[in-house]
């Protein structure tokens, strides 16, 4: 079964996602579990909690296709210790959110060196980050998604996601998500029949597919190895429709969170659409 759906609006409480999510014919969703551009918000009350999970009973959304989403501010492996703990208390605060709408995974864009530290002290710290996040939280796991390395972010080499799962000590808790933008801009042929199937097998040589806990649905704007990260709506890019057929019957993206963050949102009920259309 594929789970395709898109990254919804959390405005006016996070009870208002699976609705939304609904509303567009989405199977799967995405969401911020607070507002993604600043620090602080005020904690879930219960009747937050209560009816995000009615609404996602009610609606047949299971934790197995819900992909919540950390907020742009947080940079687990910021080289200054002042950015370091504000980041770690924030991932942790996002976590725990997790946990208290009985989700079972959590996405967050690794981290960037900012030029003051190595990519590998950088990984190092975001490893760190994670295992401090797993200790003080349970039942979430903590998916890494791949970056287009723009700028001095990291996770943007299927080995940056492997160093990173490899410094993690509880291996049941980290997971990865693949961005079909990003994995194109940061270098990746995935255009072609044989560049997919050699790209995925290298991800799973270097990572491994049981690693893979959902996937971001993104044309691109900017060209392979252009290290640029701008989303495009489905079709509309430079990916071309065949990526999305060869991913609509690939087995190995079944039952996860297929998620789209194509900027015109109004496209999206079409775009769901036009992605189950692709199956056959
Ligand atoms: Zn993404
Ligand atoms: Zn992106």
């Amino acid at each position: 079964m594929k789970y395709v759906g898109a990254h919804v609006s959390a405005a006016g409480g996070v009870e208002n996602v699976p609705f939304n999510a609904h509303a567009i014919g989405a199977k799967a969703f995405a969401f911020f579990t607070k507002n993604q551009r600043q620090w602080f918000a005020a904690p879930y009350t219960e009747q937050n909690i209560e009816l995000f999970k009615t609404r996602c009973e009610e609606f047949g959304y299971s934790p197995d296709c819900i992909l919540p989403h950390d907020s742009y501010l947080i940079n687990l492996g910021h080289p200054q210790e002042e950015g370091l703990n504000k980041s770690r208390t924030a991932f942790f605060d996002e976590m725990k959110r997790c946990e208290q709408l009985g989700l079972n995974r959590f996405n967050f864009h690794p981290g960037s060196h900012l030029n003051l530290i190595s990519e590998e002290a950088c990984l190092n710290r975001i490893a760190e980050s994670v295992n401090l996040a797993l200790e003080k939280t349970s039942g979430v796991t903590a998916v890494i998604e791949n970056t287009a390395g723009q700028g001095t972010n990291v996770g943007y080499r299927f080995e940056h996601l492997a160093y990173i799962i490899d410094k993690v000590e509880d291996k049941t808790r980290v997971g990865v998500c693949i961005d079909t933008a990003h994995t194109l801009a940061a270098g990746y042929e995935i255009r072609n029949k044989e560049d997919y199937e050699a790209t995925f097998q290298k991800f799973d040589a270097i990572v491994g597919f049981h690693y893979l806990r959902g996937m971001h649905i993104n044309d691109s704007k900017k060209e392979v190895a252009s290290r640029v990260d701008r989303h495009d709506n489905i079709g509309e890019g430079i990916m071309g429709m065949d990526l999305f057929r060869f991913i609509m019957n690939d087995p190995r993206f079944e039952n996860m969170p297929l998620i789209l963050e194509t900027p015109d949102e109004t496209l999206w009920p079409q775009e769901i659409q036009l992605l189950y259309s692709l199956i056959h």
